[in-house]
């Protein structure tokens, strides 16, 4: 192993979120004896915190609460001797050794191999009605929480693969989908448009904006606004239980950009379904490098693969 550095606030290894990817990765580093930094940024436990109940993670046949789920993943990598920081990161300089990082607090941070585990961010419309209505009836992962959505109505915001396959997976738990479309098409993949135009549970609105929600206890329904052309404009309520955002994600990346290849939607881009990138000893994690399963397990798996690469890196 390379010997230890005697810079102070060195780690060897440096953890840059606390998702399951980055809690993950940090039980891997802790019980391999390399004493990681994790990073946990403004929104500790990640994603999955902005969630209820998760019943597809394995282990817990009665379901487990997303917030108790990510704690206990925090004990656990806490436990082998992870040190945790309440800390975002604000710059990170990959193109020296040891890198290097600064924190929001100003303080310096170096490290000999780093795991970004960031994550992504799901859009959401900027409707202050959304922040409102969290978790009591708006959801931006269908997977997660569509299961509580049984027999009752619901609506997807969005036209591309994502909305699409979050609509037609609702729609096997639903009594109706609504899927609600700004353009006059879909921007979904064909097989994608195929499966939810032919789905008599799900009714596509095109042309149709959201401008609100309301419902006295969570979601009762959705100010929609059909617009046509200049002169052809209708205001309506349209009753739902449920409201999905599926307008996209942003992959937590920016602060990489610099040295990392991403691609046009900016996730970063690892070697062959590993988690190693161009830069020898960075590691990437979960979802800031998928744009394409999204959940919480993947994300887990992906940290176990990231730690023991920079193990094996470290050992070299
Ligand atoms: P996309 O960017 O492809 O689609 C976003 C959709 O949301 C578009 O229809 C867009 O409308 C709409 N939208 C964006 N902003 C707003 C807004 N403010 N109000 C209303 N609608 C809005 O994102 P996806 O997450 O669907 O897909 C991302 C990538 O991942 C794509 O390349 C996709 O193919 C891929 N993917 C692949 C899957 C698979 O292969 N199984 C599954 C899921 C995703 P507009 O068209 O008007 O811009």
């Amino acid at each position: 192993m390379k010997p230890e550095s005697t810079l102070p606030n060195h780690t060897r290894v440096l953890i840059i979120g606390s998702g399951p990817a980055g809690y993950t990765a940090a039980i891997y580093a802790a019980r391999a004896n390399l004493s990681p930094t994790l990073l946990e940024g403004l929104q500790p436990g990640g994603q999955l915190t902005t969630t209820t109940d998760i019943e597809n993670f394995p282990g817990f046949p009665d379901g487990i609460d997303a917030n108790e789920l990510m704690e206990n993943m925090r004990k656990q990598a806490e436990s082998f001797g992870t040190k945790m920081l309440q800390n975002t990161c604000t710059n990170a300089q990959l193109n020296v050794r040891p890198f290097q990082f600064t924190l929001d607090n100003g303080d310096n941070i170096t490290a000999d191999s780093v795991i970004i585990a960031t994550g992504a961010s799901a859009k959401y419309l900027g409707l202050p009605d959304e922040q409102k209505y969290m978790g009591r009836g708006v959801s931006a992962c269908a997977t997660c929480d569509g299961f509580f959505y049984r027999k009752k109505i619901v609506a997807v915001v969005g036209g591309g693969d994502t909305a699409c396959e979050e609509a037609s997976y609702l729609a096997g738990l639903a009594s109706k989908v609504y899927l609600i479309v700004r353009k006059p098409f879909l921007r979904a993949s064909k097989i994608m448009q195929e499966r939810v135009l032919t789905n008599e549970k799900i009714e596509v609105l095109f042309e149709t904006n959201t401008i609100g929600l309301y419902g006295e206890n969570g979601v009762e329904g959705a100010k929609l606004v059909y617009r046509k052309g200049e002169n052809d404009e209708k205001v309506y309520d349209l009753p739902i239980d449920g409201f999905f955002l599926a307008i996209g994600h942003h992959p937590n990346s920016e602060l990489f950009k610099d040295y990392l290849e991403t691609d046009t939607n900016g996730f970063i881009v690892t070697k062959d379904d590993t988690p190693c990138t161009d830069v020898p000893g960075v590691y990437v994690a979960g979802d800031v490098a998928d744009p394409k399963y999204r959940q919480a397990i993947i994300a887990a798996g992906s940290g176990a693969k990231a730690a023991m690469e920079a193990e094996k890196y470290l050992a070299q």
